[in-house]
């Protein structure tokens, strides 16, 4: 896949845009954390995105990941088996990448919206970049610690439940970022909406809940977002999650 665009979002912060996803670097030092992974096909992107802001992928401490989706993992198996990287998640979403269960959209969801504007297009890029894959993450565990993790940037977990039952949102309260996964984003091939909103429904595993996610979202003393799909949204979170309401 294509080279990443990667900007700097707060201090020691960085989003990394795929073609169709993005993940997130956290840096301290010569030390990083690894927010999200890509699709399979953006494995090489993963590592000239750490080259880029000057790191080595043999740098990174840990993997957090917001959900077990294709889209969010795809480089996870490598940089484990390569660099020994440990990998973590929520409780219910280690056994989603465990495949203990799945959650999301089917092939069969996409197949039967081919005709809506952009589908297409956006199936065969995320094929190409190996959507039909489903990776297992065996090794991967949850979180050591409650409360914020002891790793580049001191990101704190916040459950964020609905777009999978165990997603997670990582909140950086030094510097007021938001990491929202796929609980609340900004742009996506399918909607073109730019701006924050949530994925259409037949993403979420529980729609409800996806909205009720968003509150929690809206409590936190954050002044810029990044999103697993669009650009860094800066805006007061509340304003965020009121203008995805809204839509
Ligand atoms: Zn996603």
């Amino acid at each position: 896949m294509a080279k990443a665009d990667v900007s700097e979002v707060a201090s020691g912060v960085f989003c990394a845009r795929g073609t169709d996803v993005n993940w997130i670097l956290l840096r301290d030092g010569t030390d990083l954390t690894l927010i999200d992974a890509g699709y399979p096909g953006d494995t090489g992107a993963v590592e000239e995105s750490i080259r880029d802001i000057g790191g080595r992928p043999e740098d990174v401490r840990a993997i957090l990941v917001t959900h077990a989706h294709v889209d969010h993992i795809g480089a996870v198996n490598h940089f484990h088996s390569t660099y020994g990287t440990p990998v973590y998640l929520s409780d219910t979403e280690t056994k989603h990448a465990h495949g203990e269960f799945h959650e999301g959209a089917t092939e069969l969801d996409v197949i039967k919206r081919l005709w809506r504007p952009g589908m297409l297009p956006w199936s065969l890029r995320i094929l190409r970049g190996g959507a039909s894959k489903k990776p297992v993450l065996g090794h991967a565990q949850p979180f050591p610690t409650s409360g914020a993790l002891d790793l580049p940037g001191a990101p704190t977990p916040v459950a964020t439940p609905g777009h999978t039952s165990g997603h997670t949102a990582y909140f950086l309260p030094a510097v007021g970022v938001v990491a929202t996964g796929d609980a609340l984003v900004t742009g996506h091939a399918l909607t073109k909406i730019n701006g924050p909103h949530l994925l259409p429904g037949f993403f979420n595993h529980d729609e409800a809940e996806t909205r009720s996610a968003l509150d929690v979202i809206a409590t936190l003393d954050a002044g810029s977002l990044i999103p697993g799909h669009g650009a860094p949204h800066v805006g007061p979170i509340r304003e965020a999650v009121e203008a995805a309401k809204a839509r």
